[in-house]
């Protein structure tokens, strides 16, 4: 095993703490204290970061204000554009550097990191083209007495935002939220996951070097009880966007009920997958298993529940177990690893109670189902395949966040939509078919923020992306997010 050598600039970033990012000052916490950031391959210590306190939320808070209410109100769309393309143009001339830093930190194969952090630029192009073209209209009003009366739209930035975001994308949900963020002339706190901090101070570098004003965009790392909390309830944050697990959405949720915040939530998901009888069935079981393994399964948008019908089962179940076996496991700096470790200890002990649960739930197990022998250290799990006959399994029927899927049998086509639609979430939903009709007459079924036809985790910054149902509010890129970022204001101007 040869693993990819750390850049001197990566060996160098992680060998001294990392701090954080107020009013465009790097600082320690004013508590003094930090915390250590983990690699999930070895389990051990990388490098240490500044753990922010109710104090630092504060000062975050007041100089994003302070930017919002000054400086930044004043640039104009074209310098927003502007800096948001260097930046971009800055992501690209660091993607290995990021990509490392990304599967140091969160475990994942070096390859897609890569991929990540070189889509993380895209995503900032795409919102640098956004501020030029953020426009207001006059719609033709009609006043009962007859007056002449002219009516325009202002679109306006909705003002100091709180961006919580998870680990398991580190890079892109920052960039995610942050984009609209700085096309619409907001400003923010961005506050990462406590597994995968790195990335994002790196990131944060970068938007300095930029040229974006101090204070416009602010980092806090620390733990999400600690910051994220008080971010959700603070009465001077005008939006929060949170990207996590339902669980803690609920309770941003109420949070922001005290001043009334406006809130964007993108949360779990336990995406049904179907396969048709008509399918390319080789295909069809290479995108199911890539579709459920990619990034370790970690995806809010898994393709978790596969469906498949009963005249192809048994040769899907056979090309699935191929795909699992086939799985190299190891660290994400390995090249040859195409299946990292889990971000933590604790994401571990979560799958590993799922693969057990699911045993004694009656689920049969085709592939996987337990830890590697191989690898002593890290939070490796192998890539695991169940059938489940009842449909009642927890296996069948909770998000695990990890890279576990679970087979079901159809053979009825009127029931197939409602038993995909039986979940609380509707993040994402597939089909696989060369039947244009049930194609079209499915995808309206579902009920999934994204459908996915003889494809699986296709995302482009053009196109709207966010859940039904529990899985979320509000849709991330496209220009509804832009409408998320924007107040609208109605102006009427008496013309007699
Ligand atoms: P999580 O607790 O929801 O964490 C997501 C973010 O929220 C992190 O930045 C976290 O900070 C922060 N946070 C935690 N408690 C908070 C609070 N009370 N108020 C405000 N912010 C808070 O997710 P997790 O614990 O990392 O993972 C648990 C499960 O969530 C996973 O197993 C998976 O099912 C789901 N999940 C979904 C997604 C997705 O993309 N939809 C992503 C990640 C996880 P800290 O990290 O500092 O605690
Ligand atoms: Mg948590």
């Amino acid at each position: 095993m040869s693993l990819t050598q750390l850049l001197p600039a990566v060996h160098a970033f992680i060998a001294k703490p990392q701090r954080l990012f107020i009013g465009g000052a790097w600082q320690d916490a004013s508590g003094g204290r930090r915390f250590v950031v983990e690699n999930p391959a070895t389990a051990s210590a990388i490098s240490e970061v500044a753990e922010a306190n109710e104090a630092d939320v504060e000062a975050a808070v007041a100089a994003a204000r302070a930017a919002f209410e000054g400086p930044w109100r004043r640039e104009t769309p074209a310098r927003r554009g502007y800096l948001l393309y260097r930046l971009a143009e800055l992501i690209d001339a660091h993607v290995e550097e990021l990509a490392q830093l990304i599967t140091l930190e969160n475990g994942k194969p070096i390859g897609n990191a890569r991929g990540e952090a070189s889509s993380a630029a895209n995503i900032i192009r795409y919102f640098a083209g956004w501020p030029t073209k953020i426009e207001g209209s006059t719609p033709p009003v009609s006043p009962a007495s007859g007056a002449p009366m002219l009516n325009y739209t202002l679109r306006e930035p909705v003002g100091v935002c709180a961006l919580i975001v998870p680990w398991n994308f580190p890079l892109t949900m920052c960039v995610w939220k942050l984009g609209p963020v700085l096309a619409t002339g907001c400003t923010a706190i961005l506050k990462p996951a406590e597994q995968t901090p790195l990335v994002a101070v790196r990131l944060m570098q970068l938007i300095e070097q930029a040229g974006f004003p101090a204070g416009v965009v602010n980092l806090l790392t620390g733990p999400g009880s600690r910051i994220g909390a008080p971010l959700a309830a603070h009465a001077e944050v005008d939006k929060i966007a949170f990207t996590g697990s339902t669980q803690v959405g609920r309770q941003i949720a109420q949070a922001a009920t005290g001043n009334m915040k406006k809130v964007s939530l993108e949360l779990g998901g336990k995406s049904p997958n179907i396969i048709l009888p008509d399918a390319d069935i080789v295909r069809a079981a290479k995108g199911a298993a890539d579709g459920i393994f990619y990034n370790q399964g970690q995806v809010c948008t898994a393709a978790s529940r596969l469906y498949v019908h009963d005249s192809v089962l048994d040769q899907v179940l056979e090309e699935l177990r191929k795909h699992a076996t086939r799985h190299v496991i190891g660290p994400g700096l390995d090249p040859a690893t195409t299946l990292g470790p889990l971000v933590s200890e604790r994401q571990l002990r979560t799958v590993t109670g799922y693969l057990e649960r699911g045993l004694q739930d009656g689920a049969e197990l085709i592939a996987g189902g337990k830890r590697p022998e191989h690898l002593e250290r890290g939070h490796f799990v192998e890539p695991t395949v169940f059938f489940d006959r009842t449909e009642t399994a927890c296996v069948a029927r909770e998000e695990i966040f990890g890279p576990v899927l679970t087979v079901m049998s159809w053979s009825d086509v009127d029931e197939l939509a409602a038993r995909a639609n039986d979940s609380p979430y509707g993040l994402a939903a597939g089909l696989w078919t060369r039947d244009l009709r049930s194609a079209h007459r499915l995808a309206a079924q579902l009920k999934a923020g994204s459908v996915w036809i003889n494809c699986w985790n296709v995302v482009d910054p053009a196109s709207p992306f966010g859940g039904y149902k529990q899985s979320g509010w509000g849709r991330e890129m496209s220009k509804n997010v832009i409408d998320a970022y924007t107040e609208t204001k109605s102006v009427y101007v008496d013309l007699a």
